[in-house]
C-alpha cells in the first residue's frame, strides 16, 4: 500500500487479518505510531471485491473453476468449503506457498495472504470461551493451566463484541457466556418446532441461532465507519460492500486509519524479528519485498505478531540468535509444539416430517448452533471435554434423488415441486494439546522469499476418535428427539487444519519453563514481544476461536501501552 520511507515506529504489527486488525486499531487509538506489515497485496474495502453481487451467468464458468487450474494452483485450498471461483482470489496459491506435512498425517493449511487475511472469508460464527474452558487443562491435567480465567477476558469480549457487532440471543448458558448482542437472526418455523421438541426432551440441549459477526442494528459508531445492516445476501465470503459483516477492512483498519497513527505497508513479508541481546528486546523486524525480494528493516519499541497461528510461529522459529538458537523467545523449547485444530467431519442429517405448505423466504447469513452439552456438570465416560454442532434446516430442491434421471411430464412436474424439509448439522469438537503435534523449519527447503519452509506433523489422539464416535451417537439421538426421521450419520474425519481453527504452538502459561507467553500474550523471554493470534491458545475449547483472538489482542494491546507508559518495556 505505502512504501514508507519512515522506518521507526512505536509499534510494529505483523499481519492484518483478524488479530492484526485489532492490534493496529487498539494501539493506534491509544496514541502509538503503528506500522502494520502485511505480506499480501492491498485490498480496498468495497472496491476490490470483484465478485460481490455477481450472478453465476456473469462468471466465466458459472462459478465453477476449471479442474486443471484447481489442481495446479489450489491443491490444498480446494478442500475448504468456501473455496470457489467467487472467492479464489482470497485464498493462497499453493504452488507459491508450499509447506510439508507427513503423508500419513496430512495437515490442510487454509490461508489467505492479502490485506485483511482470513477476516474476509470467515464464516463469522463468534462464541465466547467459558470458565469451563479456561479451567479444563488444570482440572483434567491435559496441557498446562491457562494463565487467565473468564473474568479476565470478559470485559474484552464485551469490548471487541460491541465494536465488531455480534448478533445473537441471550441464553444464560454457563458453557457459552452471553455477550452484548445485536438482535438475532430469526429461526424459521421448522427450526422453531424442532427446538421446542428437542428442548422438551433434553432441556440441556439448546438449539439457538448462530452468534454471528453481522450488523443487524448498527450503532452510530459502526455507521460512522460506513457500515450498514446485513442484507441477507449470504454471499459474505466474496467481501461485502455494505460492510455488514466484521472484517479488518470493514471495521478495525478504518478505525485505526482515522486516528492518523497508522501506516500500512503491504507486499511486505516479515522473515524475522530482530533481537537485541544487549537490551534483551526485539528492536524491529526484517522484511522481504514480496515482488523485488529486496530486504529491509523496520524498528519499533514493541512488536505484535499477528501473522496467524503458524505464520507467527514460523517467524519466531526463523528468528535465531546466539541467545535463542531454536527460535526467538523459545527458552522453554515448546515453541512450535501443542498444535491443535478442532475435530470435525461428523455430519448428521434427517428429514423433518410435515411443513409441506411452508418454504424458506430469502436467505439468512447464519446457521443454528447446538452448544456443547456434554461434560458440563458430569463427566461422560466416553471422552474428555466437549463438542457443539452447527447446521440448519432447508427444503430439498429439484436435485433430490432425481438428479440426471428421468424423462417426460411426470419427471418435469416433480422437478417443480420442493422436496421434504431436511436438517443437517456438523460437529466441532475440542482437541487436546499434545506435545507431539508440532511445526518446525525445514532447513533444506526455502520459499521464494528465502524463508525455510514449515514442516507440520499433527494427528488426532484417542480422545478425539472417541469424541467422533460420541458426536455421531449424540447427534443422532438429538435429531431423533427433535422429531426427525431417517436420521443418518456420515463420518469422514477432517484432517487437522481443515476445520480452519489451527491454534497453539506459542502457548500462554504461568511458567516460562513450559510456555512461550504470559497472561498478557507477552513473551516470557523478550518483554516487548507479543503474540496475539491463535498461536497463543493454551487449549482449543470447541467454540469457533476468532472472537477469543480478538479479545486477547485488544487486552494485550492495552496492557502493552500501559507498560510502555510505565517504562516497563
Ligand atoms: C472459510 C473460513 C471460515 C471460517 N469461519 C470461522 C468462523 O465462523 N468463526 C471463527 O471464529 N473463525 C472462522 N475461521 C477462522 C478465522 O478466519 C481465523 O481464526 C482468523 O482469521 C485468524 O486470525 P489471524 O489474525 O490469526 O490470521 P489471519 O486472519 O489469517 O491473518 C493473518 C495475516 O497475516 C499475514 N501474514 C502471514 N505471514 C506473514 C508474514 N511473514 N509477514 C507479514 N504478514 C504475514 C497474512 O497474509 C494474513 O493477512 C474461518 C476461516 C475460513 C478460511
Amino acid at each position: 500500500m505505502t512504501s514508507d520511507a519512515n522506518t521507526e515506529f512505536d509499534a510494529i504489527v505483523v499481519g492484518s487479518g483478524m488479530s492484526g486488525g485489532w492490534a493496529a486499531k487498539e494501539l493506534a487509538e491509544r496514541g502509538l505510531k503503528v506500522l502494520l506489515l502485511e505480506r499480501g497485496r492491498n485490498v480496498r474495502h468495497q472496491v476490490d471485491y470483484p465478485t460481490d453481487g455477481k450472478p453465476p451467468w456473469d462468471m466465466p464458468y458459472a462459478g465453477q473453476i476449471p479442474e486443471t487450474e484447481v489442481e495446479r494452483d489450489y491443491a490444498v485450498q480446494k478442500h475448504c468449503y468456501a473455496f470457489s471461483d467467487y472467492t479464489k482470489h482470497f485464498f493462497v496459491n499453493d504452488r507459491e506457498h508450499p509447506y510439508e506435512s507427513a503423508s500419513e498425517n496430512p495437515f490442510t493449511w487454509i490461508r489467505g495472504y492479502h490485506l485483511g487475511g482470513r477476516s474476509l472469508t470467515w464464516h463469522r460464527q463468534s462464541y465466547r470461551l467459558s470458565e469451563l474452558d479456561f479451567n479444563a487443562n488444570k482440572l483434567d491435567g491435559h496441557g498446562i493451566d491457562w494463565p487467565i480465567r473468564y473474568k479476565d477476558i470478559a470485559p474484552w469480549y464485551d469490548h471487541v463484541g460491541t465494536f465488531a457487532g455480534i448478533s445473537g440471543s441471550l441464553e444464560g448458558l454457563a458453557q457459552l457466556p452471553d455477550g452484548k448482542f445485536q438482535p438475532p437472526f430469526e429461526l424459521h418455523c421448522v427450526e422453531k418446532a424442532m427446538k421446542q421438541k428437542l428442548e422438551s426432551a433434553f432441556p440441556d440441549r439448546r438449539l439457538i441461532i448462530g452468534r454471528t459477526a453481522h450488523l443487524t442494528k448498527p450503532t452510530a459508531e459502526q455507521m460512522a465507519l460506513g457500515r450498514a445492516p446485513c442484507m441477507n445476501r449470504a454471499e459474505c465470503q466474496r467481501g461485502c460492500r455494505f460492510g455488514a459483516y466484521f472484517s479488518s477492512l470493514s471495521a478495525t483498519l478504518p478505525a485505526a486509519n482515522r486516528t492518523g497513527n497508522l501506516t500500512t505497508v503491504t507486499d511486505a513479508v516479515v522473515d524475522t524479528v530482530i533481537y537485541d541481546a544487549d537490551t534483551n528486546r526485539a528492536s524491529g523486524v526484517h522484511v522481504v519485498d514480496a515482488h523485488t525480494l529486496e530486504r529491509r528493516k523496520y524498528r519499533g519499541r514493541i512488536v505484535f505478531l499477528c501473522a496467524s497461528t503458524l505464520g507467527s510461529t514460523q517467524i519466531l522459529l526463523n528468528s535465531r540468535s546466539e541467545q535463542f538458537p531454536n527460535g526467538l523467545a523459545n527458552g522453554s523449547g515448546v515453541l512450535g509444539r501443542y498444535l491443535m485444530d478442532h475435530v470435525g467431519g461428523v455430519r448428521v442429517t434427517g428429514t423433518v416430517p410435515g411443513f409441506e405448505d411452508t418454504y424458506e423466504k430469502g436467505r439468512r447469513a447464519t446457521d443454528l448452533y447446538l452448544p456443547r452439552f456434554r461434560n458440563i456438570e458430569e463427566q461422560d465416560e466416553r471422552f474428555l471435554r466437549g463438542f457443539g454442532f452447527q447446521g440448519g434446516a432447508y427444503r430439498d430442491d429439484w436435485r433430490r434423488g432425481t438428479y440426471g434421471a428421468g424423462i417426460g411430464a411426470e419427471f418435469k412436474t416433480q422437478l417443480q415441486k420442493p422436496g421434504p424439509w431436511r436438517f443437517g448439522m456438523g460437529g466441532f469438537g475440542e482437541m487436546l494439546p499434545y506435545a507431539r503435534n508440532r511445526v518446525w523449519l525445514d532447513e533444506k527447503q526455502k520459499d521464494r522469499w528465502g524463508i525455510p519452509m514449515l514442516q507440520i506433523d499433527c494427528k488426532l489422539g484417542d480422545n478425539e476418535f472417541a469424541m467422533v464416535d460420541a458426536m455421531g451417537a449424540d447427534g443422532k439421538e438429538t435429531l431423533e428427539a427433535a422429531g426427525l426421521t431417517d436420521v443418518r450419520v456420515d463420518t469422514n474425519i477432517a484432517p487437522p487444519g481443515l476445520m480452519i481453527h489451527e491454534m497453539g504452538t506459542a502457548r500462554m502459561g504461568h511458567d516460562p519453563a513450559n510456555s512461550v507467553l504470559n497472561k498478557y500474550n507477552q513473551a516470557h523471554d523478550v518483554p516487548n514481544l507479543f503474540v496475539t493470534d491463535g498461536a497463543a491458545m493454551t487449549s482449543s475449547a470447541c467454540q469457533n476461536p476468532s472472537l477469543t483472538y480478538m479479545a486477547l489482542t485488544a487486552r494485550a494491546a492495552a496492557a502493552a501501552v500501559d507498560m510502555l507508559k510505565e517504562d516497563k518495556l
